[in-house]
This record gives C-alpha cells, structure tokens and sequence, in this order.
C-alpha cells in the first residue's frame, strides 16, 4: 500500500472548548469593564489558578516570556547580574534575563530527564549570579531537592519556568509550595490556553505588589493623579482572555489524568523499539501533566532527526523537532551573551550538544488519545525508523 494511502490517526484537537469559555467571554463582554482594572476576571482567574497551584500570590500578564522578564526583575536581575539556564529550553528563558541587561549562562541538562543538571548550575555560580532558572521540561519537575539545597547554600533564588507545567507536582508539592517564584505561559500550544497569556506566582505578598506595580507602568491600582512609584511597562492580562484560562483552568485537572493514564503505555511501547529512549520519568515527579511526548533516537544526527520528523507529519503524528540549543541561536549573541565561545559552551554542554540533534516530540494532543492511539503512535514511530 502506498504510504500516504494509509489511514492517518485522528487525535482530539486543541485547544479545547466549550459551552464554559463561551459563557466566560460572553460574561466579561456583558462586564462592562475589559481591562482589569475595574474587571474582575483577571483578579477571580488568579486567586483561582493560585489556589489550584497552593499559592495566594499569583499575578496574571500578557504572556510567559514576559512572566519570566517581570518575575527576574523582582528578583533583582538586572545589568551587571548572571541568570544561570538550561542549555536546552525555549529562547524565551535567556531572552527574558538577557532583555533585562544580564548575561544568560547556559548550562547542560540530564541526558534522560532533559531537565537542567544541578551539579552543572552548581559550577556555574559567580558572585553575579542572580538566579537560577530551572524549566520543567515537558511538564517533568527538574530535581527541586537538589536545586533547592543548592539554593539554599549558595543564596541564589531559584526561578521555575513553569511554561510547560501547570498542575505538576514534586514529591506531592505544588508549583507555588516549592519556595520560588514561578512563570507560566497560556499561549495557543501550552496545556491551558487563550491564544496568548502568562502568570507569575510569588512566595510573598511583597514580591506580588512590586509585580503588580512593574507590570501596570508603575502605576498603583487606585492612582488618580498619574504618580508613578516604580519604572515598568504594560503586562497586563485583559478580561477576555482571563474569562476563558477560568474556563481552560476548570479542565486542566481531567486533561492530566488522560495524559498521565496514557504515557506509561507510551512510554513503554517507544522504550521497546530499537534504539528509542523516552524521557525518563522521575518517581520524585508525582503529578506529570506531560505537555509533550518526547522521545531520543540517541546518536542520530540533526539531519536524519528532521527527515524523522517530516516522516512522522507525513504519516499523520503531529511531530516537531527539539528546542536548538540556545547557544546555537544567531538571537542568542546578540545581547547577554557570556564571554565564551559556541565551542567552549558546547564542549561544558555535551548532552545538551546529542539531545538537540537527536530528539522529537510529539504535540500534547497525542496523550488525549485512546490506548488504540499509543499504539499507532509506537507502530508508525517503528516503521518510520526502520526505513529512514
Ligand atoms: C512557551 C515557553 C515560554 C514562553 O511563553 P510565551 O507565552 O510563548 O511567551 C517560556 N519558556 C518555555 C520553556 C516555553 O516553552
């Protein structure tokens, strides 16, 4: 049979939506009032995304890259400051400290977990260090024991990109209850959505109104007479897209339980094929809500991982290349840079160097599927790779 003649798999679309988010925006049409200041679907999305993250702290923007912007500059990340991160993330992590004036330093990752390796974040503290910024890659939690300890040593504030980890847990400890500030992002592909959007949580209330004064052009919420406290710019969410997340909030929960049943089944059915490595599952990580399904084909070059990739879109899986390595990027070097060569951060870099060659993931829709749907996914993963 030829091969665009075979049945391709029909997964669940996203984003998802219903009868809720079309009340929800019905409801903030009707407000009256469609910015936050007046509204009340932004103040009632962050107390309940907050609650859902076991934190009162939480501040809703534009987006998750100016989540991660707003969250180090409250941290005091700034010109003259290193932010220490993953060598393989989403750019947005070192733009955001490099945006603020400060040099990103990338660091490698755990070749199996693909989260960042805290013995690497370790040696690269300086007395400039500012942060750290773990990203919970996929929606796994990076080792908050080890990076938490390291923290506490050092002084360093950690800083969790959440952009991939709403709802996830470690050790049966929310995002908001590990003691940092983290970001997140709702834009169109992350597992709750309105097109575009992002939230900080804070461990204080004082981090929380700082924020709130940053993210609003300095301006406090009451101001009359345009007295501006503090420098900023506008981040601020509106209330349309706060009425939808309320909505998208309310199906986060049973949308990870789908994902959780089915990555196991996965996971073990990619683990059989020849020479596939599934990202490793942390046990310490006890709520994963899986915003990929990512695998290695460890030793494969990025050539041949891209013809992979166009091989699996071809026969029906909504397939992507992994993260380039942020250091790899022309955007990366072009301000907040370290003082170091592509080289010289690639050879510290060794299996941030093999993973963004060899790995594919596949769009979080897949784990929405059916238990037939793993197996699809794993029957055409196999025959993909047998004949590339
Ligand atoms: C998506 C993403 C971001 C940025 O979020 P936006 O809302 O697109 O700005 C930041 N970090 C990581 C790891 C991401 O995947």
């Amino acid at each position: 049979m030829a091969q665009n003649s075979r049945p391709k798999p029909e997964f669940p679309a996203w984003p998802q939506f219903g009868e809720e988010e079309r009340t929800g925006l019905v409801r903030a049409l009707e407000q009256g009032q469609w910015w936050r200041i007046g509204g009340s679907e932004v103040d009632t999305f962050e107390q309940e995304f907050g609650a859902y993250h076991g934190t009162p702290h939480a501040l809703a923007v534009t987006n998750g890259t100016h989540a991660l912007e707003l969250a180090l500059q409250v941290l005091g990340v700034g010109p003259g400051t290193e932010v220490i991160v993953p060598a393989f993330t989403f750019i947005s992590s070192s733009q955001a400290a490099q945006r603020l004036g400060a040099v990103a330093v990338p660091v490698d990752i755990d070749p199996d977990t693909l989260n960042i390796d805290p013995a690497s974040a370790a040696n690269a503290i300086t007395p400039r260090t500012a942060a750290i910024m773990p990203v919970h890659m996929a929606g796994q939690m990076c080792d908050m024991d080890a990076l938490g300890k390291l923290s506490a040593d050092s002084g360093v504030p950690l800083i969790q990109d959440a952009a991939h980890a709403h709802g996830a847990e470690w050790n049966g400890r929310k995002v908001g209850e590990l003691g940092s500030v983290a970001a997140f992002s709702f834009q169109n592909g992350k597992l709750m959505t309105a097109g575009e959007g992002g939230l900080v949580t804070f461990v204080d209330a004082g981090q929380r109104e700082e924020a709130f004064l940053r993210h609003s052009c300095g301006r406090p919420s009451t101001d009359r007479y345009y007295f501006h406290k503090t420098s900023g710019s506008n981040f601020r969410m509106n209330e349309f897209s706060a009425s939808v997340l309320r909505a998208q909030l309310g199906r986060l929960a049973g949308q990870i339980d789908i994902r959780e049943r089915n990555w196991p089944l996965l996971s073990g059915l990619l683990a059989g094929i020849d020479g596939v490595q599934p990202q490793t599952v942390d046990s310490r990580a006890t709520r994963n809500p899986h915003y990929m399904a990512m695998f290695r084909v460890p030793g494969l070059a990025a050539e041949r991982r891209n013809r992979l990739v166009d091989a699996l879109i071809e026969r029906g899986l909504p397939a992507f290349a992994a993260f380039r390595a942020i250091y790899r990027s022309d955007g990366f070097w072009e301000t907040g840079a370290p003082r170091e060569s592509v080289e010289s951060i690639a050879a510290r870099c060794p299996h941030t160097e093999a993973v963004h060659e060899d790995t594919v993931w596949l769009h979080h829709r897949t784990l929405l599927g059916t238990e037939e749907h793993m197996h699809q996914i794993a029957g055409i993963v196999s025959e993909t790779l047998a004949t590339l």
